[in-house]
C-alpha cells in the first residue's frame, strides 16, 4: 500500500512503549501531527496478547457512540465492525432474559492478528490500526523494549492482576450467539460470555477472586453454558489475559504518559478498556502537540466515568447471584442500551458510596486482606499466567 505519511514536519521525535490500541493510537496521531514517531513492541507483532477473540467497543456508557468518536479523533474504521442490538443474559438458575435496544449497545471487533485466528477471515482492529500507522509513516520495532524512562509515552498494557480471563476461540455449529452468564460460582466477580459470528467463536470466563484457580472455572462454565444448548467446538485455542483496574489521581510520571491498561484506565465494571485506550492515547498525543496536561484531559474526559465504574464493580461484587439476578430482570425491561448508560451515570447516592469505597480499595495502599479482596494487589503473586 502506498504511504499517505503527513506531509507535515514538526522535526520533533516521539518514543512509544507498547503497539496496542492506546500506544498505536497516539502513533497515528502524532504521525499526523508532523511528528517523527517510532514505536517499541516487545512482542512478534501486533496482538500477540489475544487470539482473534471477538471483544466490544462499548456505546452505553454515555459516552458518544465508538465508531463516531474514533472517526473524529482521526482513527479510520479498516478492520471489522459488526453492531449488536441483542443479547440473552443468563442468572445462576440459568433463566434466559432477552435484551434488545434501539441502537446497538455495543459493535463487535477482534483482536488478535491474522495467521493466530480460527477462522480468520476478518481484519481486526490491531492489523487495522497497525495499517494506519504503517500508512503514516511511523516505525514499529517488534521484539524491542525500551527502559520506561527512555519513552515519552508509555502504552504497554496491564501492570497487574486485577482480573484474570481465559478464553477460547473456535469454529462451532451454533448461529450468531451473543450469551453472558451472571453466576458468581462460575465467575466469581466476573462473568461467563459466548459470542458466536459467522460460525466463529468466542467463549470466555473473567474472574475478579481466586485468579489461581482460572482453569477450573474455565471448564465448569464451558459445561454450564452447554447445558443451555450442546454445541461443537473444532479448532480450539485458548489464552489468558490479565486486567488492571487501578484508579489514580494521575497518570504522569517526569514528563512520561501513561496510557491505556498500562494506566489502569478500564471500565472497572465489565473490564472493558478498548474507549479508555482509544481516548488516553489521543489525549496524551494531545498533550504533547499542544502542551496542555495530559492529566487535566483525561480528568475531564472521563475521570467521573472511572468513579462511576468503580461504585458499580462494588455494588457488583456485594449484590451477588441475587444482585446479578435482579440486574438481568430490569435488563429485559427496559431499552439495553440506556440501562447500561443508567448505571455509568453520576447519582447522588453513588456519590455518597465513593469515598467508602475509594477507602476500602486504597487501604492506605497496604494490603490488608479484608474487603474488597479482589483489589489486593498481593494477588498477583498467586498467578502464574502471563501478561
Ligand atoms: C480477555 C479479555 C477480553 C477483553 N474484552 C474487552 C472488550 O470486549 N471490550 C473492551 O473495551 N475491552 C476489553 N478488554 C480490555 C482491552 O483488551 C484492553 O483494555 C486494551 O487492549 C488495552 O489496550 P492497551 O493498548 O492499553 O494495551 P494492550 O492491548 O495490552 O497492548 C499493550 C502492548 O504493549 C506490549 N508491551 C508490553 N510490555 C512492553 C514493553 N515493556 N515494551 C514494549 N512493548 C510492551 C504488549 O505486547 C502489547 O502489544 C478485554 C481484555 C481481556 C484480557
Amino acid at each position: 500500500m502506498s504511504s499517505i505519511k503527513s506531509s507535515k514536519n514538526t522535526g520533533k521525535k516521539v518514543k512509544i512503549a507498547g503497539a496496542g490500541p492506546s500506544g498505536l493510537t497516539a502513533a497515528i496521531i502524532l504521525a499526523k501531527a508532523g511528528y517523527e514517531v517510532h514505536v517499541y513492541e516487545a512482542r512478534e507483532s501486533v496482538g500477540a496478547r489475544f487470539i482473534g477473540d471477538f471483544q466490544v467497543l462499548e456505546n452505553s456508557s454515555g459516552h458518544p457512540d465508538p465508531i463516531e468518536m474514533l472517526q473524529k479523533i482521526g482513527i479510520a474504521i479498516n478492520f471489522f465492525v459488526r453492531p449488536a442490538s441483542s443479547a440473552t443474559l443468563f442468572d445462576h438458575r440459568l433463566r434466559p432474559k432477552t435484551v434488545s435496544s434501539s441502537v446497538p449497545f455495543a459493535y463487535f471487533i477482534q483482536r488478535g492478528r491474522r495467521e493466530a485466528f480460527t477462522g480468520a477471515t476478518r481484519v481486526s482492529l490491531d492489523e487495522g490500526l497497525l495499517q494506519q500507522a504503517l500508512d503514516m509513516g511511523v516505525s514499529i520495532y517488534y521484539q524491542t523494549r525500551i527502559k520506561p524512562n527512555e519513552a515519552d509515552i508509555i502504552a504497554t498494557g496491564p501492570a497487574a492482576a486485577d482480573g484474570l480471563a481465559k478464553e477460547m476461540t473456535f469454529l462451532t455449529d451454533l448461529p450468531d450467539t451473543v450469551w453472558v452468564l451472571f453466576d458468581m460460582k462460575y465467575a466469581p466477580g466476573g462473568y461467563v460470555y459466548l459470542f458466536v459470528l459467522d460460525g466463529v467463536a468466542t467463549f470466555g470466563c473473567a474472574i475478579t477472586h481466586n485468579l489461581s484457580d482460572i482453569n477450573r472455572y474455565f471448564d465448569a462454565a464451558l459445561k454450564r453454558v452447554q447445558e443451555i444448548r450442546p454445541f461443537s467446538i473444532q479448532e480450539g485455542k485458548t489464552g489468558y489475559s490479565f486486567m488492571d483496574f487501578r484508579l489514580k489521581s494521575s497518570a504522569t510520571d517526569n514528563q512520561r504518559l501513561y496510557v491505556g491498561e498500562a494506566g489502569g484506565f478500564q471500565d472497572y465494571l465489565f473490564g472493558l478498556g478498548l474507549r479508555y485506550a482509544f481516548m488516553t492515547g489521543y489525549f496524551a498525543a494531545t498533550s504533547l502537540i499542544s502542551g496542555k496536561k495530559y492529566d487535566t484531559l483525561w480528568k475531564e474526559g472521563f475521570g467521573p466515568s472511572q468513579e462511576m465504574s468503580l461504585v458499580n464493580r462494588s455494588l457488583y461484587e456485594w449484590g451477588g447471584n441475587w444482585g446479578l439476578s435482579a440486574f438481568v430482570q430490569q435488563a429485559q425491561k427496559k431499552d439495553f442500551k440506556e440501562y447500561l448508560t443508567s448505571w455509568q451515570t453520576k447519582s447522588p447516592w453513588k456519590m455518597a458510596l465513593l469515598p467508602i469505597i475509594k477507602w476500602a480499595w486504597q487501604g492506605n495502599q497496604s494490603c490488608r486482606h479484608v474487603f474488597p479482596v479482589h483489589w489486593c494487589r498481593k494477588r498477583r503473586q498467586q498467578v502464574s499466567g502471563k501478561n
